[in-house]
């Protein structure tokens, strides 16, 4: 057979939604703790062995179809009225997306979250 015998891969999947928010356990004098919003960028990351046949680790769009029921619940509204997101720094909100994607896609390695384009945290499942 042809081919590059087994290969551990990574895809990454980029997302993007805009949601207002504020953080309520800062103090009154931080920014962040007044209305804001963000264009927010969702970093889906899968990992594991190519299907030797195909060549690929999965199809992208099956990445797509599994985030796309939580990006509804992201997209466009107050995050802090969320169910689960009272406090939704990136952080947490990374934590949100993971609980809800890594049973739709096992292969879930990484959830990044970025709220500008310098800044964004990243969660592995532990
Ligand atoms: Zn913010």
């Amino acid at each position: 057979m042809d081919g590059f015998g087994i290969m551990k891969m990574e895809l990454r999947k980029t997302f993007q939604f805009e949601a207002a928010h504020l953080l309520p356990l800062l103090p009154k004098s931080h920014k962040c703790r007044r209305l804001h919003g963000h264009s927010f960028k969702v970093e889906v990351v899968v990992a594991g062995e190519c299907d030797p046949k195909l060549g690929w680790l999965m199809d992208y769009a099956d990445i797509t179809a599994a985030f796309k029921p939580i990006w509804e619940k992201l997209d466009h509204r107050y995050l802090n009225e969320v169910p689960g997101l009272k406090n939704p720094t990136s952080e947490e909100v990374a934590v949100w997306i993971w609980k809800r994607l890594k049973p739709k896609l096992p292969q879930l390695a990484e959830v990044v979250v970025a709220e500008t384009c310098t800044a964004r945290a990243v969660y592995r499942g532990e």
